[in-house]
């Protein structure tokens, strides 16, 4: 049986795609950044992009062995932080086209301190419905903000690190935890070794927040033979000591 969609068949994707858009018709978007109905991404969360830092070096304090250079662009929190929640945990992906843009600035501005063959290595998850789902958000943005880079600056995208055991949800454990979480947990792919020996790979996560999942995956991309790891992320979160 031929598996090309014929006149009358209609496939999932085209019937997800077909309510996608009629449910923009029924129920007007709302802001992924402050809930206001109307629209995906209201002008006042524009508004706070608009002042936003250029891309930087950052890191976390403490900083977990073996963390390498991260570059990202805007503090975890506010809207940026409410869009990166709803896009990952509640199913927003329609806010990858806020999120790819500033991704794209983000690698820009690594790649521009890059030396040799980049490639790009999106971080694992660890999020058991993520693995469940069978979805990969962190890669489709990475692919949609890959596209806005200029022609000559687009390194190929490899998802060389996989998760080798199972590991706990980050988002209960502190600093040290998540260290303990993920230390060894991360492994590259059989099929990528090849891709990524002699590269220099830049690991791309949504949020950095200790640098533990940074710092594995910089661990296993170097026993994989990479040259060197830099790290991009779109936001950075700016731990506050907790109040009493
Ligand atoms: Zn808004």
């Amino acid at each position: 049986m031929s598996g090309r969609s014929t006149p009358g068949r209609v496939t999932a994707a085209a019937l997800g795609t077909g309510l996608g858009a009629l449910g923009d018709l029924v129920l007007p978007a709302r802001c992924g950044g402050c809930d206001l109905p109307g629209e995906r991404w209201c002008a006042t969360c524009r508004r706070s992009l608009a002042v936003a830092p250029a891309p930087h070096p950052w890191s976390p304090t403490p900083a977990p062995p073996g963390l390498p250079l991260v570059w990202t662009v805007l503090p975890y929190d506010g809207p940026v932080r409410t869009c990166l929640v709803n896009w990952k945990d509640a199913e927003r992906r329609d806010l990858t086209t806020v999120l790819a843009p500033l991704l794209s600035e983000v690698l820009l501005a690594a790649l521009l301190t890059c030396p040799g063959r980049p490639v790009l290595v999106p971080a694992p998850s660890a999020r058991v419905n993520s693995r469940r789902r069978g979805d990969h958000p962190l890669r489709t943005l990475l692919r949609q903000a890959v596209r806005a880079l200029p022609r000559a600056a687009r390194p190929p995208q490899v998802p060389a690190l996989r998760l080798c055991r199972p590991v706990a949800d980050q988002a209960g454990l502190d600093s040290r935890g998540r260290a303990e979480n993920l230390s060894g947990a991360m492994v590259v792919t059989e099929g990528a070794g090849r891709r990524v020996s002699g590269a220099v790979c830049l690991l791309v996560d949504d949020v950095i927040t200790t640098g533990a999942t940074l710092a594995e995956g910089a661990r296993a991309l170097r026993a994989a033979g990479a040259t060197d790891v830099l790290a991009v992320t779109v936001a950075a979160t700016h731990r506050r000591p907790a109040a009493h």
